[in-house]
Protein backbone atom coordinates (compact mmCIF):
# COMPACT_ATOMS: atom_id res chain seq x y z
CA UNK A 1 0.00 0.00 0.00
CA UNK A 2 1.20 3.71 -0.74
CA UNK A 3 2.00 5.95 2.00
CA UNK A 4 -0.06 8.88 2.14
CA UNK A 5 2.77 11.74 1.74
CA UNK A 6 0.99 15.15 4.12
CA UNK A 7 1.28 18.38 1.88
CA UNK A 8 3.67 21.08 2.34
CA UNK A 9 2.80 23.67 5.36
CA UNK A 10 3.72 27.29 4.46
CA UNK A 11 4.21 29.12 8.10
CA UNK A 12 4.53 33.00 8.37
CA UNK A 13 6.36 35.00 10.90
CA UNK A 14 7.40 38.02 12.10
CA UNK A 15 10.65 39.82 12.89
CA UNK A 16 10.92 42.06 16.24
CA UNK A 17 12.12 45.03 17.17
CA UNK A 18 12.79 46.11 20.66
CA UNK A 19 10.83 49.71 22.10
CA UNK A 20 12.96 49.28 25.25
CA UNK A 21 16.27 47.03 25.50
CA UNK A 22 18.23 47.65 29.01
CA UNK A 23 21.24 45.32 29.02
CA UNK A 24 22.46 44.50 33.21
CA UNK A 25 25.91 43.49 33.73
CA UNK A 26 27.56 40.70 32.45
CA UNK A 27 26.54 37.69 34.18
CA UNK A 28 28.35 34.72 35.54
CA UNK A 29 27.74 32.64 32.74
CA UNK A 30 28.58 35.10 29.88
CA UNK A 31 24.99 35.79 29.41
CA UNK A 32 23.45 39.40 30.15
CA UNK A 33 20.14 40.13 31.99
CA UNK A 34 17.88 41.75 30.25
CA UNK A 35 14.81 43.88 30.01
CA UNK A 36 13.31 44.12 27.22
CA UNK A 37 9.70 45.31 25.50
CA UNK A 38 9.33 43.17 22.11
CA UNK A 39 7.27 44.16 19.44
CA UNK A 40 6.36 41.64 16.40
CA UNK A 41 6.33 43.39 12.69
CA UNK A 42 4.52 42.61 9.66
CA UNK A 43 8.05 42.41 8.09
CA UNK A 44 8.21 38.30 8.17
CA UNK A 45 9.80 35.51 7.00
CA UNK A 46 7.89 32.86 5.41
CA UNK A 47 8.64 29.12 5.98
CA UNK A 48 7.82 25.71 4.03
CA UNK A 49 8.23 22.28 5.84
CA UNK A 50 7.97 19.59 3.31
CA UNK A 51 8.39 15.73 3.93
CA UNK A 52 10.97 14.29 1.63
CA UNK A 53 13.47 11.76 0.45
CA UNK A 54 16.29 15.12 0.71
CA UNK A 55 16.44 16.51 3.72
CA UNK A 56 18.01 20.22 3.88
CA UNK A 57 17.21 23.58 3.76
CA UNK A 58 17.29 26.20 0.94
CA UNK A 59 17.15 29.82 1.67
CA UNK A 60 15.51 32.43 -0.63
CA UNK A 61 15.45 36.66 -0.51
CA UNK A 62 16.96 38.73 1.75
CA UNK A 63 20.72 37.77 2.08
CA UNK A 64 20.11 34.76 0.87
CA UNK A 65 24.15 34.34 0.39
CA UNK A 66 24.96 34.51 4.13
CA UNK A 67 22.47 31.97 5.32
CA UNK A 68 24.51 29.03 6.10
CA UNK A 69 22.14 25.61 5.06
CA UNK A 70 23.70 23.16 7.07
CA UNK A 71 23.76 21.74 10.65
CA UNK A 72 24.04 25.99 11.68
CA UNK A 73 20.87 26.83 10.44
CA UNK A 74 19.00 27.79 13.42
CA UNK A 75 15.49 26.59 11.69
CA UNK A 76 17.42 23.14 10.67
CA UNK A 77 18.03 22.87 15.12
CA UNK A 78 14.54 23.37 15.12
CA UNK A 79 13.83 20.23 13.31
CA UNK A 80 15.86 18.43 15.00
CA UNK A 81 14.77 20.05 18.76
CA UNK A 82 11.52 18.84 18.15
CA UNK A 83 12.02 15.15 16.81
CA UNK A 84 14.49 14.45 19.94
CA UNK A 85 11.74 15.81 21.87
CA UNK A 86 8.85 13.84 20.89
CA UNK A 87 11.16 10.85 20.20
CA UNK A 88 10.82 10.51 16.34
CA UNK A 89 13.27 8.54 14.86
CA UNK A 90 15.43 10.54 12.43
CA UNK A 91 14.12 7.98 9.52
CA UNK A 92 10.66 9.41 10.16
CA UNK A 93 11.99 13.62 10.13
CA UNK A 94 13.14 13.74 6.70
CA UNK A 95 11.82 17.05 6.03
CA UNK A 96 13.04 20.08 3.54
CA UNK A 97 12.90 23.05 4.71
CA UNK A 98 12.68 26.39 2.33
CA UNK A 99 13.47 29.76 3.73
CA UNK A 100 11.67 32.88 1.78
CA UNK A 101 13.48 35.76 3.88
CA UNK A 102 11.96 39.57 4.23
CA UNK A 103 13.76 39.79 7.25
CA UNK A 104 17.75 40.93 6.74
CA UNK A 105 20.26 38.45 7.87
CA UNK A 106 22.23 39.71 11.30
CA UNK A 107 20.23 42.15 11.58
CA UNK A 108 18.63 42.55 15.30
CA UNK A 109 15.09 42.12 13.75
CA UNK A 110 15.91 37.83 14.80
CA UNK A 111 15.00 36.42 11.73
CA UNK A 112 17.08 33.23 12.67
CA UNK A 113 14.92 33.29 15.82
CA UNK A 114 11.61 33.52 13.94
CA UNK A 115 12.73 30.77 11.10
CA UNK A 116 13.34 28.33 14.10
CA UNK A 117 9.53 29.38 15.50
CA UNK A 118 8.31 28.77 12.59
CA UNK A 119 9.62 25.57 11.74
CA UNK A 120 8.32 24.28 15.27
CA UNK A 121 5.10 24.97 14.19
CA UNK A 122 5.01 24.11 11.04
CA UNK A 123 6.54 20.62 12.07
CA UNK A 124 3.73 20.10 14.80
CA UNK A 125 1.45 20.26 11.97
CA UNK A 126 3.04 17.97 9.27
CA UNK A 127 3.75 15.39 11.59
CA UNK A 128 0.18 16.20 12.93
CA UNK A 129 1.64 16.66 16.84
CA UNK A 130 -0.91 17.21 19.36
CA UNK A 131 1.74 19.80 21.13
CA UNK A 132 0.53 23.64 22.56
CA UNK A 133 2.02 26.81 21.87
CA UNK A 134 3.64 26.98 25.90
CA UNK A 135 5.36 23.24 25.08
CA UNK A 136 6.87 24.59 21.57
CA UNK A 137 8.01 27.64 23.53
CA UNK A 138 9.81 25.51 26.33
CA UNK A 139 11.66 23.98 23.15
CA UNK A 140 11.87 27.11 21.78
CA UNK A 141 13.59 28.65 24.81
CA UNK A 142 16.40 26.48 24.27
CA UNK A 143 16.82 27.10 20.45
CA UNK A 144 17.57 31.00 21.28
CA UNK A 145 16.32 33.44 23.61
CA UNK A 146 14.43 35.36 21.38
CA UNK A 147 12.65 32.36 19.30
CA UNK A 148 9.81 32.58 21.70
CA UNK A 149 8.64 35.64 21.51
CA UNK A 150 8.70 34.53 17.33
CA UNK A 151 6.00 32.18 18.56
CA UNK A 152 3.62 34.03 20.60
CA UNK A 153 4.08 37.75 18.46
CA UNK A 154 1.91 40.74 20.11
CA UNK A 155 3.87 43.20 21.70
CA UNK A 156 5.66 41.36 25.47
CA UNK A 157 7.95 41.80 28.53
CA UNK A 158 10.66 39.51 27.96
CA UNK A 159 13.63 38.94 30.84
CA UNK A 160 15.61 36.82 31.27
CA UNK A 161 17.82 36.56 28.59
CA UNK A 162 14.77 37.97 26.72
CA UNK A 163 12.80 34.52 26.78
CA UNK A 164 10.62 35.05 29.87
CA UNK A 165 7.70 36.47 28.03
CA UNK A 166 4.72 38.34 29.58
CA UNK A 167 2.01 39.80 27.01
CA UNK A 168 1.80 43.61 26.94
CA UNK A 169 -1.35 45.60 25.64
CA UNK A 170 -0.94 47.96 23.21
CA UNK A 171 -4.28 49.73 21.64
CA UNK A 172 -2.34 50.99 18.46
CA UNK A 173 -1.03 49.89 15.34
CA UNK A 174 2.37 51.77 14.84
CA UNK A 175 3.90 52.66 11.57
CA UNK A 176 7.50 51.74 11.27
CA UNK A 177 9.91 52.48 8.75
CA UNK A 178 12.91 50.24 8.81
CA UNK A 179 16.55 50.64 7.43
CA UNK A 180 18.42 47.67 6.21
CA UNK A 181 22.35 48.41 6.77
CA UNK A 182 25.31 46.93 4.10
CA UNK A 183 26.06 44.25 5.89
CA UNK A 184 24.77 42.58 8.83
CA UNK A 185 26.39 43.04 12.05
CA UNK A 186 27.27 39.55 15.05
CA UNK A 187 25.13 40.13 17.92
CA UNK A 188 27.89 38.39 20.25
CA UNK A 189 30.22 41.21 18.91
CA UNK A 190 28.01 44.23 20.06
CA UNK A 191 27.23 42.59 23.64
CA UNK A 192 31.41 42.59 24.04
CA UNK A 193 31.46 46.06 22.58
CA UNK A 194 28.95 47.10 25.58
CA UNK A 195 31.08 45.58 27.87
CA UNK A 196 34.20 47.23 26.90
CA UNK A 197 32.48 50.51 27.04
CA UNK A 198 31.18 50.37 29.85
CA UNK A 199 34.85 49.19 31.04
CA UNK A 200 36.42 52.67 29.65
CA UNK A 201 33.70 54.69 30.85
CA UNK A 202 30.09 55.22 31.83
CA UNK A 203 27.54 55.27 28.85
CA UNK A 204 24.22 56.34 29.64
CA UNK A 205 21.66 53.23 30.53
CA UNK A 206 17.84 53.91 30.11
CA UNK A 207 16.12 53.54 32.99
CA UNK A 208 12.50 51.49 33.88
CA UNK A 209 10.44 49.71 31.52
CA UNK A 210 7.04 50.82 33.02
CA UNK A 211 6.91 54.07 30.66
CA UNK A 212 6.89 52.29 27.82
CA UNK A 213 4.83 49.92 29.24
CA UNK A 214 2.32 52.91 29.49
CA UNK A 215 2.54 54.66 26.15
CA UNK A 216 1.36 51.13 24.69
CA UNK A 217 -1.64 51.35 26.50
CA UNK A 218 -2.35 55.32 25.68
CA UNK A 219 -1.76 53.96 22.03
CA UNK A 220 -0.05 57.77 21.50
CA UNK A 221 2.75 57.03 19.35
CA UNK A 222 4.27 60.70 20.08
CA UNK A 223 3.97 59.50 23.70
CA UNK A 224 5.85 55.87 22.73
CA UNK A 225 8.51 57.91 20.35
CA UNK A 226 9.87 59.68 23.41
CA UNK A 227 10.57 56.64 25.35
CA UNK A 228 12.09 54.30 22.61
CA UNK A 229 15.60 53.36 24.13
CA UNK A 230 18.48 50.53 23.61
CA UNK A 231 21.06 49.80 25.50
CA UNK A 232 23.03 48.28 22.64
CA UNK A 233 22.62 51.08 20.19
CA UNK A 234 26.11 53.37 21.89
CA UNK A 235 27.74 49.29 20.82
CA UNK A 236 25.89 49.30 17.43
CA UNK A 237 26.72 53.16 16.49
CA UNK A 238 30.70 52.56 17.89
CA UNK A 239 31.26 49.66 15.66
CA UNK A 240 29.48 51.15 12.84
CA UNK A 241 29.44 55.05 12.85
CA UNK A 242 27.69 55.52 9.63
CA UNK A 243 24.78 54.80 11.72
CA UNK A 244 24.59 58.05 13.40
CA UNK A 245 23.58 59.43 10.13
CA UNK A 246 21.23 57.05 9.35
CA UNK A 247 19.01 57.66 12.67
CA UNK A 248 19.93 61.57 12.07
CA UNK A 249 18.24 61.19 8.12
CA UNK A 250 15.17 59.34 9.80
CA UNK A 251 14.35 61.98 11.74
CA UNK A 252 14.83 64.39 9.80
CA UNK A 253 12.44 62.95 7.12
CA UNK A 254 10.01 63.15 9.80
CA UNK A 255 9.73 60.48 11.85
CA UNK A 256 8.35 60.61 15.40
CA UNK A 257 12.14 59.34 16.69
CA UNK A 258 14.45 56.62 15.71
CA UNK A 259 16.28 53.57 17.32
CA UNK A 260 18.79 50.55 16.54
CA UNK A 261 17.02 47.11 16.53
CA UNK A 262 18.06 44.98 18.78
CA UNK A 263 22.11 44.75 18.54
CA UNK A 264 21.78 46.30 15.12
CA UNK A 265 22.56 47.48 12.54
CA UNK A 266 18.92 47.52 11.23
CA UNK A 267 17.37 50.97 12.35
CA UNK A 268 13.69 51.58 13.28
CA UNK A 269 11.86 55.00 12.80
CA UNK A 270 8.75 55.39 14.60
CA UNK A 271 5.97 57.63 12.53
CA UNK A 272 2.51 58.84 13.25
CA UNK A 273 0.38 56.99 10.83
CA UNK A 274 0.74 54.99 7.99
CA UNK A 275 0.79 57.36 5.13
CA UNK A 276 3.62 59.85 6.83
CA UNK A 277 5.45 56.34 7.06
CA UNK A 278 5.27 55.61 3.06
CA UNK A 279 6.43 59.07 3.10
CA UNK A 280 9.59 58.87 5.83
CA UNK A 281 10.23 55.87 3.40
CA UNK A 282 10.68 57.79 0.11
CA UNK A 283 12.75 60.45 1.36
CA UNK A 284 14.89 57.48 3.59
CA UNK A 285 15.31 55.47 0.03
CA UNK A 286 16.92 58.93 -1.49
CA UNK A 287 19.13 60.01 1.46
CA UNK A 288 22.12 57.13 0.56
CA UNK A 289 22.19 56.27 3.99
CA UNK A 290 21.46 52.84 3.83
CA UNK A 291 20.56 49.70 1.62
CA UNK A 292 16.82 48.83 1.09
CA UNK A 293 14.16 50.83 2.98
CA UNK A 294 10.70 48.86 4.14
CA UNK A 295 7.58 49.73 5.76
CA UNK A 296 6.24 48.00 8.26
CA UNK A 297 3.31 47.93 11.59
CA UNK A 298 2.70 46.18 14.53
CA UNK A 299 2.41 44.79 16.84
CA UNK A 300 1.35 41.60 14.63
CA UNK A 301 0.64 37.61 15.55
CA UNK A 302 3.40 35.31 15.84
CA UNK A 303 4.09 32.03 13.63
CA UNK A 304 0.75 31.46 12.05
CA UNK A 305 0.49 28.67 9.11
CA UNK A 306 -1.03 30.36 5.70
CA UNK A 307 -2.73 29.02 2.52
CA UNK A 308 -4.83 26.73 1.50
CA UNK A 309 -6.45 24.58 4.00
CA UNK A 310 -4.10 25.78 6.85
CA UNK A 311 -5.19 29.49 6.69
CA UNK A 312 -6.43 30.29 9.79
P1 LIG B 1 19.33 38.41 16.89
O1 LIG B 1 18.79 39.80 16.89
O2 LIG B 1 18.34 37.34 17.28
O3 LIG B 1 20.64 38.21 17.57
P2 LIG B 1 19.83 38.88 14.15
O4 LIG B 1 18.47 39.21 13.68
O5 LIG B 1 20.79 39.99 14.35
O6 LIG B 1 19.71 38.01 15.43
P3 LIG B 1 19.91 36.64 12.36
O7 LIG B 1 19.31 37.08 11.08
O8 LIG B 1 19.09 35.78 13.24
O9 LIG B 1 20.49 37.88 13.17
O10 LIG B 1 21.28 35.91 11.99
C1 LIG B 1 22.41 35.83 12.82
C2 LIG B 1 23.35 34.79 12.23
O11 LIG B 1 22.76 33.51 12.37
C3 LIG B 1 23.57 34.98 10.74
O12 LIG B 1 24.75 35.68 10.50
C4 LIG B 1 23.61 33.57 10.17
O13 LIG B 1 24.92 33.15 9.92
C5 LIG B 1 23.05 32.67 11.26
N1 LIG B 1 21.78 31.97 10.90
C6 LIG B 1 21.48 30.71 11.22
N2 LIG B 1 20.25 30.38 10.79
C7 LIG B 1 19.74 31.44 10.18
C8 LIG B 1 18.50 31.71 9.53
N3 LIG B 1 17.54 30.77 9.43
N4 LIG B 1 18.30 32.94 9.04
C9 LIG B 1 19.27 33.88 9.16
N5 LIG B 1 20.46 33.68 9.74
C10 LIG B 1 20.71 32.48 10.26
Amino acid sequence: MLAVVPPPVTVRVPSKINLHLAVGDLREDGYHELVTVFQALSLADEVTVAVTDDPGVEVYGEGEKSVPTGANNLAWRAVQALAAHVGRAESDSKVRVVLRKGIPVAGGMAGGSADAAATLVGLASLWKLEITRDELADIAAKLGSDVPFALYGGTALGTGRGERLVPVLSRHTFHWVLAFDQKGLSTPRVFTELDRLREEGDPPRIGSHAPVVEALASGDPRQLALLLGNDLQAAAVSLRPGLRRTLRAGVNAGALAGTVSGSGPTCAFLCEDAETALEVAAELSGAGVCRTVRVAHGPVPGARMVGGENDH
